[in-house]
């Protein structure tokens, strides 16, 4: 067989962090491998097997029981803390295949899983589902740069903008929070140098300082943003979603309703999958949107409607649309929305800086104050809300933060910066944009790599 065509089959195989924000840009990046000739399974424990051909590529699902402890929110997660036994299990019973695994792509918060691939002999590239500049910060910390408790009311990093606190991370300006996560977020570098590439969701020019500085000390290469190609470059046919909702969106509904909307009408209001709001936060939001001129489309997650203030529904019924989950994706790219009022997910944060879309940022935690931070201050793409008193947003402060983004000065400038950033996103996957030779590079290390070890 001709090193050309064994090089073609490497086979990769991706393990996220079952939890949707990590497992949807790794499944987008398994596209895009696949898209470039290569076989990849990803293994997770919340998708049903499955299998599909991605132009000379193949994308397989492979369903691995561990891990479900995670899903089920218990303590003692075997799969975070460790999962090595399910990992090598599963790469062994390729290894007398045809097809055996030859390279690893991790979640960068599951460690052991780098150690697992060097064992048994894998190239191995960790991913990281964050900013770089995130990962920069937790870095830094890791590396005992920054020490809490933080004095300085200011903080310096190299390629950072000058930081407050508040700008940090929330497992860092509020250390005394989630303590555990802070251990796991830094334990991330614990054997980092031992990788091969370090692959993060994130574009060259986005964060370039910090990008240029990250890149003197480890092998980082940025691949980002990873929505589906549609949104983007549209080079693969058929990737016009992240295949599988891990909910279920109210689609038909929510595109009737933008369908029938003004152009650049509509906020559209989420705090993803994962934040809850305290309940005097949710009656804030409730009556800033009620009392605004806007129309409104808010996601409320099924578990999260409690909070909101009694016949709220039916007394916006006008205006606003209240839906337990949407397509996100497709909500952003419709003509109706006008400003998305977002917690600042990396994949929210994102999806809008892809598809043009001012933000309102109002930041709850982890990575999301520093993503607010970079949205306002270093992209202009968005204004962040100011937090009022016992630590809640006013509704005045919410219509206020709307109406400049939406009518203002502000928001002209800030819908200028959206579009080129729109454009710089775009440019980056497509056909000799910087994300995709970077992915390019990685096929060509991972085929290198396959090639010279199936000669051994
Ligand atoms: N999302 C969605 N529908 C919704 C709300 C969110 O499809 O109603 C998707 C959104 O497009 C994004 C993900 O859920 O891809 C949320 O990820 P993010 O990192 O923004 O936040 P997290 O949920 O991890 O806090």
């Amino acid at each position: 067989m001709e090193k050309k065509d064994r090089a073609h089959m490497a086979h990769v195989l991706v393990l996220p962090f079952p939890v949707q924000g990590h497992i949807y840009p790794m499944l987008q990046f398994a596209k895009r491998l696949a898209s470039k000739g290569l076989k990849v399974t990803v293994a997770t424990p919340i998708y049903a097997p499955m299998s599909m051909h991605i132009g000379s590529g193949l994308l397989k699902v492979e369903h691995i029981l561990a891990g479900q402890d995670v899903l089920a929110k218990k303590e003692n997660s075997d799969f975070l803390a460790n999962g090595s036994g399910t990992l090598t299990k599963l790469v062994e019973k390729h290894e007398g295949s045809s097809d055996p695994f030859c390279c690893l792509v991790y979640d960068i918060i599951l460690p052991w899983a780098l150690d697992v691939a060097k064992q048994l002999g894998l190239y191995g590239a960790s991913f990281s589902t964050q900013s770089c500049a995130v990962d920069a910060i937790y870095y830094h910390m890791s590396k005992g740069h920054l020490t809490l408790p933080l004095e300085a009311t200011t903080i310096s990093l190299p390629g950072f903008p000058d930081l407050r606190i508040s700008d940090l991370p929330s497992f860092i300006s509020e250390p005394k929070s989630h303590p555990r996560i802070l251990e796991i977020v830094l334990n991330q570098f614990s054997n980092l140098e031992k990788a091969d590439l370090i692959l993060v969701n994130t574009l060259d020019k986005l964060e370039d300082e910090v990008v240029r500085w990250m890149e003197g000390l480890l092998p980082v290469m940025m691949i980002g943003p990873t929505l589906p190609s549609l949104y983007l470059d549209n080079l693969i046919e058929g990737d016009n979603s992240y295949n599988i909702d891990l909910s279920n969106p109210n689609s038909d509904l929510c595109k009737k309703w933008l369908d029938e909307r003004p152009t650049a009408s509509v906020v559209y209001v989420s705090f993803g999958s994962v934040a809850n709001l305290e309940a005097d936060q949710m009656e804030e939001l409730a009556y800033g949107l009620k009392e605004g001129n806007n129309n409104f489309l808010w996601v409320v997650r099924e578990s999260e409607h409690n909070k909101l203030p009694s016949k709220f529904v039916e007394e916006t019924i006008e205006k606003g649309l209240v839906v337990t989950w949407c397509p996100q994706l497709e909500v952003l790219a419709h003509k109706a929305v006008g400003c998305f009022l977002t917690h600042c997910g990396w994949n929210s944060t994102l999806e809008a800086l892809s598809l043009g879309v001012p933000m309102v940022a109002m930041p709850q935690w982890t990575d999301q104050p520093t993503n607010a931070k970079y949205i306002e201050d270093v992209w202009g793409v968005g204004l962040r809300v100011k937090m009022g008193e016992k630590g809640v947003v006013r509704r005045k402060e919410m219509k206020d933060c709307i109406r400049e983004v939406m009518e203002g000065e502000r928001g002209k400038e800030i819908r200028m910066n959206a579009n080129k950033w729109r454009e710089f996103a775009k440019e980056a996957l497509a056909e000799g944009g910087s994300s995709n030779n970077n992915i390019e590079e990685f096929v060509a290390k991972v085929s290198v790599f396959k090639a010279s070890h199936s000669l051994l």
